[in-house]
């Protein structure tokens, strides 16, 4: 239930605030510096509508958080994880949310997040942690995996993906600018996703 909301925000700014001068490094070495502000300042807004959002069902919780990120974190990131969940509520309407639907809603976000961003696998971004994370959960509904070991696959491939990112050139963001200087950064909105969908399983497994 949404219910669960409020307990998600905190414990996703909990993560972000106890790692904010990693990923500042981070965006500082191949980006501008200011993606885990973009990060908090969404956060904080999300923090404050929390409540709201416990009286809405998926769908609307998801487009409020969406339009929400959008309108208050700025950033090429902020527009991205905005599209992530607009297009999450959109795919959540008239759904129950048990783990077959999630993982296909949060698959079309991220078909969402690619078409937005005209990036994919491979190319240093968010998508290196937010692909192999759908793509995991999809294969667990498939096989019908209980949800303790859903969760547990989705955190090693999220760290997995992050991890990725050092060792490739970014073909998209600021980061294209710098060419092979990008090699031996990890990318900052991989390793803020790894770590809010980190945050999001250790939650659920703890319910
Ligand atoms: P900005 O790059 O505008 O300063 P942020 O610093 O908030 O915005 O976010 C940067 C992050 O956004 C990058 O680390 C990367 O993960 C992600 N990003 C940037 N461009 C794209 C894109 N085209 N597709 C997917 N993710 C992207
Ligand atoms: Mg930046």
């Amino acid at each position: 239930m949404t219910t669960s909301l409020p307990n998600i925000i905190t414990a996703i700014q909990n993560t972000i605030n106890a790692n904010a001068d990693e990923v500042a490094e981070l965006d500082r070495a191949i980006g501008d510096g200011d993606h885990v502000v973009n990060l908090q300042r969404g956060l904080d807004a999300l923090n404050n509508v929390s409540e709201e959002l416990t009286t809405m069902n998926w769908s609307a919780a998801f487009m409020k958080i969406g339009m929400t990120l959008m309108s208050t974190m700025g950033g090429a990131s902020g527009s991205l994880f905005g599209t992530l969940f607009v297009s999450m509520g959109k795919a959540a309407k008239g759904q129950e949310l048990d783990l077959t639907a999630f993982s296909e809603i949060f698959s079309q976000g991220v078909e969402s997040v690619k078409k937005r961003g005209k990036a994919d696998l491979g190319e240093k971004t968010m998508l290196d942690t937010l692909i192999p994370v759908a793509n995991s959960l999809q294969a667990d509904a498939a096989s019908n995996a209980p949800l303790a070991v859903t969760l547990d696959n989705a955190k090693a491939v999220a760290i997995v993906g992050m991890e990725s990112t050092k060792d490739m050139i970014a073909t998209k963001g600021r980061a294209s600018f710098l060419g092979e200087r990008a090699i031996g950064h990890i990318d900052a909105g991989a390793r803020t996703s790894q770590l809010m969908i980190c945050a999001i399983a250790d939650v659920l497994d703890s319910h």
